[in-house]
């Protein structure tokens, strides 16, 4: 059964490590993950973009894909299912088609409609039982197709978000999505400090996990990070395995074409990937 991701994360706020959320794109990486989870004994979430929600054929397949496996892999370790970046309408669908957690993306929006928009989300997600996540400051990298540097977020500005009831709030402390540049200035700590401050004990979400120094990580859990969204890593060690398959010629002996041979190997790599984070993260053994 899914579940919200409120009770995970004040836990993991409560006790100083943070839930990793994992994005993803198909059946083998949701497998993937999910074995992972149960056998480390962690909490988890499912990250859903609204693009791997199209490629995977809507919402709704996607709900019934990840049920039928928690079922079918008898996992027991809490799940949410998520979506990353909502827009408006995309939230509502995701509420609609049976996602146990939403993130409504309205840092693009002047404050006011943020609140706004931000404020009916809340009103529908309490009602239901759902877990709310909401943006102030945007992140940088490549967010709906604009590329940009890690913005820092208004304390203030979260203060008003966080007091509307979301569950969890992400606010841009200098991250950005995606591969970091050579030249990146790191996490702005004082921003992050400022924010908790601010926003008390709502748990405080990091998005752009992949390629933060591990010491960052660490230091932004104390300070009031509870959940870490990560999908580029996994990204990048799925496609690096499946290439060596290939170029070693693995796929070109006996039935090393079959799909089942040819995705292995990506997939062994993403559960190491996404044990390496738990591990990291401290969420091993918290389920
Ligand atoms: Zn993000």
């Amino acid at each position: 059964m899914l579940v919200s991701a409120k009770e995970m994360l004040t836990k993991a706020k409560e006790g100083h490590y943070a839930v990793g959320q994992f994005n993803i794109n198909n059946l083998e990486w949701t497998k993937a993950i999910l074995q992972t989870a149960q056998e480390l004994n962690s909490p988890v979430i499912l990250g859903v973009s609204e693009g791997a929600g199209k490629y995977m054929c809507g919402f709704t397949t996607v709900v019934n894909m990840v049920s039928a496996m928690i079922n079918e892999l008898g996992i027991t370790v809490p799940v949410a299912l998520h979506l990353d970046h909502g827009s408006y309408e995309g939230t509502l669908k995701c509420i609609e088609a049976g996602f146990s957690s939403v993130m409504f993306d309205g840092s693009h929006y002047p404050i006011e409609e943020n609140i706004a928009k931000t404020t009916e989300l809340v009103n529908i997600c309490n009602a239901k039982g759902l877990s709310l996540e909401a943006e102030v400051g945007a992140i940088g990298g490549e967010e709906d197709g604009v590329v940009g540097a890690g913005e820092c977020a208004d304390p203030a500005e979260c203060k008003m978000i966080a007091d509307l009831g979301v569950t969890m709030l992400a606010a841009g402390i200098g991250n950005i999505h995606g591969k970091y540049p050579e030249n990146w200035a790191g996490l702005s700590f004082e921003t992050l400090a400022a924010v908790s401050e601010a926003v008390g004990d709502m748990p405080l979400v990091l998005h752009g996990g992949t390629g933060i120094p591990e010491d960052m990580i660490k230091k932004a859990i104390s300070l009031g990070v509870s959940k870490i969204n990560v999908n580029t890593e996994c990204q990048l060690s799925f496609a690096a395995a499946t290439r060596k398959y290939v170029e070693e010629g693995k796929d070109l002996i006996g039935k090393g074409f079959d799909p089942r041979k040819l995705l292995a190997p990506g997939v062994e790599a993403i559960k190491a990937t996404v044990k390496e984070k738990m591990e990291l993260f401290g969420s091993v053994g918290k389920a």
